[in-house]
């Protein structure tokens, strides 16, 4: 075996690592955050503030109907109980008590606007609480695919370690360390397997001269473009 082919072995090897470890930070971040469950217990806890503040509401309403009512009784108790005879004095109670009527039916539609009000805050809190557990078993299965899919990755890893040890020792030290160099400053690259006469990494066309030397030296040719060690298989 030549050392390129050694070598492309070895580029074979780690282009996977690369990706699988690549993919396994990308999972870490998923399984971190987790934006539409946050955004699910947001929307209940708005519900519930809505809610409280429906409920402050109606029993306020419901405190001045009934204030509302017991300032009537006094009133009309006192209309009817006989004290007052003066036909003046009775029209202006008369008057008093329907005029705290007629306050007392708006207080009563303010009271039933308040309880319609609090029906639909408690539809909507209860759509959120809805949402929030579709949320949360999106997110346990979401979750689980992901950790079975980390976990497999992590195999893989370790497969190909093993792998790549056994790769890495038919490589001679020097052409190792320029692989590894290679690697660092070519986006993981060191290796690039010619194809039509071009680099498969970046794409120059290569002189026939070069492709017969990367065919049959034993030394390394590197593509006079991207540096990178050919290959050709
Ligand atoms: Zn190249």
């Amino acid at each position: 075996m030549s050392q390129s082919s050694n070598l492309y072995r070895l580029q074979q090897i780690d282009s996977p690592i690369d990706q699988a470890r690549a993919r396994i930070r990308e999972i870490e971040v998923e399984l971190s955050n987790n934006a539409a469950l946050s955004q699910a217990q947001e929307y209940v806890k708005s519900t519930e503030q809505s809610l409280q503040d429906a409920r402050k509401s109606l029993r306020k309403t419901e405190e001045t109907v009934q204030d509302q009512r017991v300032k009537i009784n006094q009133a009309e108790s006192v209309l009817y109980g006989g004290k007052v005879r003066n036909p003046k004095e009775l029209q202006d109670l008369q008057n008093d008590v329907a005029a705290l009527k007629r306050y007392l039916s708006v207080l009563e539609d303010r009271q039933l606007d308040a309880m319609l009000a609090l029906e639909d805050a408690e539809r909507e809190h209860e759509q959120a609480t809805g949402k929030l557990e579709e949320a949360q078993a999106h997110t346990a299965e979401q979750q689980a695919g992901l950790r079975g899919e980390f976990t497999q990755l992590h195999k893989t890893v370790e497969r190909l370690e093993i792998e790549r040890q056994a790769a890495a020792t038919a490589v001679n030290p020097a052409d190792l360390s320029l692989y590894e160099q290679l690697r660092q400053t070519r986006r993981g690259v060191a290796v690039a397997k010619v194809s039509s006469q071009a680099c498969g990494a970046c794409g120059s066309l290569l002189t026939p001269a070069l492709v017969q030397a990367a065919h049959s030296s034993n030394q390394l040719i590197r593509c006079t473009s991207c540096g990178r060690i050919l290959y050709v298989g």
